[in-house]
């Protein structure tokens, strides 16, 4: 069956894109400064920019056009592993189903309880829940587990979106996530190579098959699933070659259901215990290198200007402040990816229980407090899924750069929950002064808008919680 990865196309076009013209250049930037989506010529060419003043212009860019899509505010939330078996053999994971060296553990809902509780009084309000492939992983558990999160309250407290990250499904399975209320079903193809592919995911897994996997969000899509996540984990291959494939990917989803993805993650290969792929860099001949996990970010960026673009705890402190400038909108932080790892006073280190390492193991707190020295407004925005600002009506207003005008508004109104419920003293100061400081400039931009958020700033004062627009 042909599908929509056409590896000598993709092949030839980075070929003819060598060394591009500038001034082709500056064109393409133009298209992405209206918030176009690029073509995959386009982005080929993006891909081969060397120059060093050229890089400084798109990255440059790159944040512009984010910060025009969905204002100057990153986004918040938490991975929360639930089980660690898997049935799958992938050679750079830790889980993999031949690694001694990792405990099996599944959370029992009681023990995810627990997990949750203290990720509500950290301030989350966002979780991403992660399996590994089992058959004790199906959809009935999986809504179980959904149901447990939005069930668990704590104080004024609760988790608003819950997010999957877990195995492609059959559609009545993704339909049974649908009904339960998911926010976004995440699958990252890994690599778009299928030599590679086939290389790195053994013959006879699950997993080893390209198609199922390169589909499975379509099947979330026929599900009612409007938000779909994809990804592709860089390192596996060649970084241009992978993003050429997520471009071919957004673009089939708007060409097949009207909705690009809702995100682009861009996990990076971290070691992992007893896994040599992963561990020692010798091994990969595709590493990335930071300075060419820039150009992913901000090319990404720059290509499909409407995506949430998600950079994960897997990189360390370092790279993601140099990188969240070039158009990241969502992180997560005070992360702990052992199974059952935030409930461990030991700093919820558990090596022998994680996927990989992480590479930033701050508090929430302390990653706020940067967020907003680096000028942004730390959001726990859920509003958008629970308004039905999701799939065709996301993009409606995505495209045009509209989404601003819900996000920043929502952006200061849940970072106000936290400033009150949760922040440290020194961040809450932090805090009220950035909220000062974009009220001052929405004030200038839209005085309507201003006042509107003003008058519910002083309802979440009184007490009043999950306060939107
Ligand atoms: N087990 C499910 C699957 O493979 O579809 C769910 C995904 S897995 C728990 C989450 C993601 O972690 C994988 O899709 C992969 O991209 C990423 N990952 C695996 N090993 C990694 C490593 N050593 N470093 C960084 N990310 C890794
Ligand atoms: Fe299992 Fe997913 Fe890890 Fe592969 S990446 S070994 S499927 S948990």
């Amino acid at each position: 069956m042909q599908d929509f990865i056409d590896e000598e196309r993709i092949t030839s076009l980075l070929q003819e894109a060598t060394e591009p013209d500038p001034q082709k250049i500056r064109d393409i930037l133009a298209k992405s400064r209206s918030k176009e989506r690029l073509e995959p010529e386009e982005t080929a060419a993006l891909l081969q920019v060397e120059e060093a003043d050229l890089l400084a212009e798109m990255y440059q860019l790159a944040g512009e056009v984010k910060n025009s899509v969905y204002g100057k505010r990153i986004v918040f939330f938490a991975p929360l592993y639930v089980g660690n078996r898997c049935i799958n053999n992938c050679i750079y994971c830790g889980f993999r189903r031949t690694n001694e060296a990792v405990q099996r553990k599944t959370l029992s809902l009681g023990e995810l309880e627990t997990e949750v509780r203290t990720l509500i009084n950290q301030g989350q309000k966002r979780l991403i829940l992660v399996f590994g492939e089992h058959p004790a992983y199906d959809a009935d558990f999986i809504c179980q587990c959904i149901e447990k999160v939005y069930s668990t309250k704590d104080g004024r407290g609760e988790i608003r979106r819950v997010n999957i990250n877990a195995a492609p499904m059959e559609v009545a399975e993704y339909r049974q996530l649908h009904e339960t209320g998911i926010g976004t079903f995440q699958i990252f193809q890994e690599t778009y190579d299928r030599k590679t592919y086939a290389a790195v995911h053994p013959a006879g897994d699950k997993k080893s098959d390209f198609q199922w996997r390169l589909y499975g969000l379509d099947r979330a899509m026929e599900a009612g699933i409007d938000d779909v996540g994809i990804g592709a984990l860089f390192g596996l291959y060649d970084w241009k070659f992978e993003v050429m494939g997520l471009l071919y990917h957004a673009i089939h989803l708007e060409e097949r259901y009207g909705v690009g993805p809702h995100t682009i993650s861009v996990p990076r290969i971290e070691p992992a215990i007893n896994t040599p792929f992963a561990s020692v860099r010798e091994n990969r001949k595709y590493h990335v290198s930071d300075e060419e996990f820039k150009r992913v970010v901000a090319v990404i960026r720059l290509s499909v200007p409407y995506t949430g673009l998600i950079l994960t705890a897997r990189e360390p402190a370092t790279v993601r402040r140099e990188l969240i400038p070039l158009g990241v909108t969502q992180i997560d932080a005070g992360s702990r990816i052992g199974i059952g790892g935030y409930q461990k006073s030991a700093g919820g280190y558990l090596p022998e229980k994680e996927q990989f390492q992480l590479g930033d193991v701050r508090s929430l707190d302390e990653v706020i407090a940067e967020i907003c020295e680096l000028g942004y407004i730390p959001s726990f925005c859920t509003a958008g899924y629970r308004c039905g600002r999701t799939g065709e009506d996301f993009m409606a207003l995505a495209r045009p750069g509209l989404v601003r005008k819900f996000c920043m508004p929502n952006a200061i109104l849940t970072f106000k929950e936290y400033l009150l419920d949760y922040a440290a003293e020194k961040t809450r100061a932090a805090g009220e002064e950035a909220i000062k400081k974009t009220l001052a400039e929405m004030g200038k931009d839209d005085p309507l808008r201003k006042k509107m958020v003003d008058e519910k700033l002083r309802e979440i004062e009184g007490g009043k919680r999950d306060v939107y627009v």
